[in-house]
């Protein structure tokens, strides 16, 4: 879902999303995120709740497996990249306070999440901690 920054009204806007998406063969689905988009000042700040789950398969003995995970998200959000030797009205440029920067008139959500769910997810996908590998 793209949030077109114009259409923003009273400076916030709330977000319920869920949706599934693939990375090569693994299956991952942002069951909800819930949480508001709001402007302060020249950039924007979302804040919410993520709930997810990743379905592969597990590196070693190749069964099946699943992982759920939650994270608390607050990101700073920004159209306009202030460059490093710009600062802004905190005394911080974008470098420093992690800004996430968007295109000039719209905020990617499923974007956003896609990237911070795989971010979040585990590298290593093991069906359990002492899962033994493949019994010949
Ligand atoms: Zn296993």
């Amino acid at each position: 879902m793209k949030i077109i920054y114009s259409t923003i009204k009273n400076n916030v806007v709330e977000i319920d999303r869920s949706f599934e998406f693939e990375d090569f063969l693994d299956i991952y689905l942002v069951k909800e995120f819930k949480g508001r988009l709001e402007k302060v000042g020249k950039r924007y700040i979302l804040s919410g709740d993520l709930s997810y789950s990743l379905t592969s398969k597990c590196d070693r003995c190749l069964e099946s497996m699943a992982v759920d995970g939650e994270a608390v998200i607050s990101q700073v959000i920004s159209n306009v990249e202030i460059v490093s030797d710009e600062v802004d009205s905190d005394g911080l440029t974008d470098e420093e306070i992690d800004v996430y920067v968007t295109a000039i008139d719209h905020f990617d959500i499923d974007e956003f999440l896609r990237e911070e769910v795989l971010l979040l997810a585990p590298s290593k996908k093991l069906c359990s901690e002492e899962c033994g590998g493949i019994n010949y």
